[in-house]
């Protein structure tokens, strides 16, 4: 198989969060979004990190074969949709390993317009067999002033992934007053019930605890003073979207 280079921020051997079962974790680097809340900010940049090539990335993960073994692989990040050669040779190494895929994705990447993506895009879909896929805001301004980019690439995302048929679950993270407004809440409920492909829902609560690492890295938080929202917010967003 043609070798691929990645480059990655960091692994997780014994992820819990990320998708189904125990599973082996790979953070890649490089985002093009600048969320907000964002707690993983030195990933953003896809210069920086560790360059891997896959079979090297392959046989780490083969070291805890037994332990992902109810689970599988997620490629996390940052964005992995940034580096599509590198999910496409990964996903098919796993598959020829009969290990299960997830993509974690904000699904920024997806480019209808763009035909080397969506042949890529295709490829992918052969070999993941999960995606968790991250809306943020279902209101097209507030999704900008969150993120700094538009949403409407994904949720076109969102339907493409609904017309193929493949699995997704999707993620909100709940910031007070910022995503966590009930009209807002039910119009991405309103939106999820045109899927065909959704099998959970998570609500992520916003915690502080990334805070630290902008100071680290000298960048300015936007969210400075928001407090994570209380059990009683979380409890209600749930049952709004349907939520675990
Ligand atoms: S999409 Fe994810 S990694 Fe990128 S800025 Fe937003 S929260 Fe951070």
């Amino acid at each position: 198989m043609r070798d691929v280079k990645g480059r990655i921020h960091s692994l997780e051997s014994f992820g819990t969060v990320d998708g189904p079962g125990v599973r082996f974790v790979v953070f890649l680097q490089g985002c093009p979004m600048r969320c907000a809340y964002c707690h993983n900010p030195d990933t953003w940049f896809i210069e920086q990190g560790k360059e891997m090539d896959a079979d090297e990335l392959l046989q780490e993960i083969l070291k805890y074969r037994n332990y992902i073994k109810s689970g599988g692989v997620t490629f996390s990040g940052g964005e992995p949709m940034m580096q599509m050669d590198f999910l496409i040779a990964m996903g098919k190494r796993l598959k020829q390993q009969g290990i299960h895929m997830a993509v974690d994705t904000s699904g920024v990447c997806f480019d209808e317009q763009d035909q080397l993506f969506m042949q890529k895009l295709e490829e992918l879909l052969h070999v993941c067999d999960l995606f968790l896929l991250d809306i943020k805001q279902i209101d097209e301004q507030k999704h900008r002033a969150l993120s700094g980019h538009g949403n409407a690439q994904i949720l076109a995302f969102a339907q493409y992934l609904s017309q193929a048929g493949k699995p997704v679950w999707i993620r909100h993270v709940l910031v007070p007053q910022i995503t966590a407004e009930e009209d807002q809440l039910r119009q991405l409920r309103a939106f999820l019930d045109t899927l065909h492909n959704v099998e959970k829902v998570e609500v992520l609560p916003y915690h502080t605890m990334g805070e630290v690492k902008y100071e680290k890295l000298g960048i300015a938080y936007r969210l400075k003073g928001m407090t994570a929202p209380s059990a009683e917010q979380i409890a209600e967003a749930k049952a709004i979207l349907g939520a675990e």
